[in-house]
Parts: C-alpha cells; sequence; structure tokens
C-alpha cells in the first residue's frame, strides 16, 4: 500500500474537514482534488510566463509556448503517444470524442454505415456517436454486456460482422469498475477493418497506459480526473490520421492562410486547436504527470485495487447490498445499491459523516437500464484514500442501513 497519510499531505483541500468530520473523498471517478504541486505550477505560470502562444515574437511569449508544448510532450510520453504532434489539448474526454466523432467521423461515415459502441459507454462516448449516425443516415450498434459486467465478446463479434466503419469503448467502466481487454478489443475490431476510439477517461489516472500496445487509433483523457486542472484534458491519436482529417473548429492559430472563401490550416496538432489554449491547464495536467509519475502509476494501480477489494469484501457481507461489476479485472470504482434505499438518500446520509460518494447513473442510463437499477451508489478510490476511509463508508453504510430498517449482518 502507499504512504497515504504523506500523499494526502500534498493536498490542502484533503485537510479540511467537512461537515465537522474529517473528510473521505470517494468521488474520484467524478473528479480528483489537486496537489499542492499542481496548483503551485499554474500559479508559477501566471507569475512567470503568463503571454499569448505561438504568435509573441517576444520573449515571454515564446517562454509560454514553450510551456504549453513542454506539457504537450509531458502527456505524449505518459502514455506512449505516437509523438507529441499527436496530441491535441482538448477541456477533456467528452470534447475529445465529439473532435474525433465531428472530424473523422463527419469526413468517413456515410449512410448505411455502422459504428460500435458498448452497452457500458458513458454518455460522451455514447451520444457523440449518436449525433454523427442521425446525421449520416449510419447505424449505432451498442455491444451488450455479461451478467458480471463485462463486454460480451460473443456480440462484439457479431457487430464487427458488419464491418463498421468506428469502435468505440472504455477502457476502464467509469460505472463498474470493469478493466476492458483493450488491446484484444482493438485487435478484433481492426481485423473488421474499423478505426478503433479508445475513452481514456478512467484508464489513464489509474493505470500505466500505453496507446502504442493497445493499437487503438484515438485515445481520449481527461486532465481533471488525473490530479490536473478543470477543463484540461488530451485527444491522444495517429498523426496520419490527425493530418488526413478535416478541422473541427475554425478559427484563429488552426489557419495557415486565409482568402475570403477559404483556407489552408496549420500542420498538426495546431490544426485542432482553434483559438487561444487553456495553457494554465496544460501547464497543471504536466505538474500533475509530474506527481503520478513520482508515486509510480503501477503503485496507484495495485493500491486502488487493493482498497476496491477490501471495500467489496466488507459491502457483500451487508444483507442486502448488491455490488455491481466483475470480481477481478476491476479499478478501483465500487458501485452498490442497498436493499431499496435510494442511492440519493445513502449518499446524503453518509456526507453527514463526511463522506463524499456519487449516487446517479453515472452518465451511462442504457448500461443502469440492463442493471434494472435507475441508479447506484458508486465509491472511487485514488492514490490518497486509505483503508481507514473504507471502513468509514462501511461503518457509515450499516447505519444508514440501520436507519431504513435493515439488520447488519
Ligand atoms: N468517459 C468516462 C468513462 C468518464 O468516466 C467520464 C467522466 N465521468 C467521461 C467520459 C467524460 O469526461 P469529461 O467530463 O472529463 O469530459
Amino acid at each position: 500500500m502507499l504512504d497515504v497519510a504523506r500523499i494526502r499531505a500534498d493536498f490542502p483541500l484533503l485537510g479540511q474537514p467537512e461537515n465537522g468530520r474529517r473528510l473521505v473523498y470517494l468521488d474520484n471517478a467524478a473528479t480528483t482534488q489537486k496537489p499542492q504541486a499542481v496548483l503551485d505550477a499554474v500559479a508559477e505560470y501566471y507569475r512567470t510566463t503568463n503571454a499569448n502562444v505561438h504568435r509573441g515574437a517576444y520573449d515571454l511569449a515564446i517562454r509560454a509556448t514553450e510551456a504549453y508544448e513542454t506539457a504537450r510532450a509531458k502527456v505524449a510520453a505518459f502514455v506512449n503517444a505516437w509523438a507529441p504532434e499527436g496530441v491535441v489539448f482538448t477541456r477533456g474526454t467528452t470534447e475529445a470524442i465529439n473532435l474525433v466523432a465531428g472530424a473523422y467521423g463527419r469526413a468517413n461515415v456515410r449512410a448505411g454505415d455502422s459504428v460500435v459502441v458498448t452497452a457500458m459507454d458513458h454518455h460522451s462516448n455514447l451520444v457523440p456517436w449518436q449525433l454523427l449516425c442521425q446525421e449520416k443516415g449510419a447505424t449505432l450498434r451498442m455491444v451488450e454486456i455479461t451478467e458480471d459486467g463485462r463486454i460480451d465478446l460473443s456480440d462484439f463479434g457479431r457487430a464487427l460482422e458488419r464491418r463498421p466503419k468506428i469502435v468505440a469503448f472504455p477502457y476502464v467502466s467509469n460505472a463498474l469498475g470493469t478493466v476492458n481487454p483493450v488491446a484484444q478489443l482493438a485487435k478484433l475490431a481492426h481485423a473488421g477493418g474499423a478505426v478503433v476510439v479508445v475513452d481514456g477517461a478512467q484508464s489513464t489516472p489509474h493505470l500505466k497506459v500505453d496507446v502504442r500496445a493497445i493499437e487503438c487509433d484515438f485515445y481520449a483523457l481527461s486532465g481533471h480526473k488525473m490530479l490536473g486542472p478543470m477543463g484540461s484534458g488530451a485527444l491522444v491519436a495517429k498523426p496520419e490520421l490527425l493530418e488526413a482529417m478535416p478541422p473541427y473548429h475554425g478559427g484563429g492559430e488552426m489557419i495557415s492562410r486565409v482568402w475570403d472563401d477559404h483556407s489552408t490550416y496549420n500542420k498538426i496538432p495546431h490544426k485542432f486547436e482553434a483559438g487561444t489554449p487553456n495553457v494554465e491547464a496544460a501547464v497543471g495536467l504536466a505538474a500533475a504527470i509530474a506527481y503520478l509519475e513520482r508515486v509510480g502509476p503501477e503503485r496507484i494501480a495495485d493500491h486502488e485495487r487493493a482498497l476496491a477489494a477490501a471495500a467489496i469484501d466488507k459491502l457483500v457481507q451487508i444483507e442486502g447490498v448488491t455490488v455491481y461489476g466483475p470480481r477481478d479485472h476491476r479499478a478501483g470504482v465500487v458501485s452498490f445499491t442497498y436493499g431499496d434505499i435510494h442511492p440519493h438518500d445513502i449518499a446524503t446520509i453518509l456526507d453527514q459523516d463526511g463522506i463524499c460518494i456519487r449516487a446517479g447513473h453515472h452518465c451511462a442510463q442504457p448500461l443502469m437500464r440492463r442493471l434494472n437499477v435507475a441508479a447506484t451508489a458508486r465509491a472511487s478510490f485514488y492514490l490518497y484514500n486509505g483503508l481507514d476511509e473504507v471502513d468509514a463508508l462501511v461503518g457509515s453504510l450499516v447505519k444508514a442501513g440501520a436507519l431504513f430498517g435493515y439488520v447488519p449482518a
């Protein structure tokens, strides 16, 4: 296990009591807290380096551009990207996937084609594909999941028989914690002739990611879920695909020459970064990555797996509690229900003990339908959580159960 007390001391917000209690923050799949190193990097950027990037002829603007491009190289190295110019900064996973659907999808998907997603996809890896298919008259095919919350490989195979243009799936499910066999899925999808889009929102913060080993084509990530600032994120793509794609947004920065009625475009990645970018977010994300690297992505993954395993072991002993998702091949996300207690009630009661968990459909309504629930409660762990917080979660849940007339086992 990691030295949680030491790590926790790096996160100012975690030292702040919540409802008079020590804060137990277990909503890391939604967003993570930020270490002092990230706060300092952002403040230092504004104190010493701020100017608009890529266009300044003066030293300050050159330093700002260097900070921004160094951050890009940092993101590229962290996920073993094909090249730094294959990293397009975005507001997060949602914008990255919309970029792929809006630029690659619009140019390559036609009437009668199919696009494949899975029943465990987050709305942000579903709705952009719905919009694309509706616009083009293409078919959206949703691959089913198994009873224990994995992608159903035989249904995946059947979906590929139609030779889809695009196959999209999450590396890690935000609602079930399932870690999908992404390299295997990408291989199958490529054999079926598709381009592969991986939603990396929940994998990049928690696993050692190597996009080249996965052999996907596009990989989306959110910086705010990995200790970085809100509004930071990236699309990581094969450079040759970005080269061939039309632009997504039009405006400054993304052009080369502009005439009255048409334009030529800048080289990648700038072709996809119209307007003044969020330099602060990129700089903060680079500092977050440096922090994660110091701790070690593999050690973080082991730590979270241990916390999730301990939580599941304890939760399943409480009569009336159902834990969703597989027992193995999972990350530090634990979704559960407790009898007929509404997950929102569970979250509200836990909040009184200073425990933050998520309750709701987790932006995965098709998945909730398949689980036959309207919502679940979800605890999601990160490197600053400890086993004592698992105990706090379980203790508070037992108290909630007692309030609703459930007797703990
Ligand atoms: N995909 C998954 C699996 C997620 O968990 C999330 C965030 N909840 C997203 C996509 C969307 O990320 P963002 O809101 O940062 O764009």
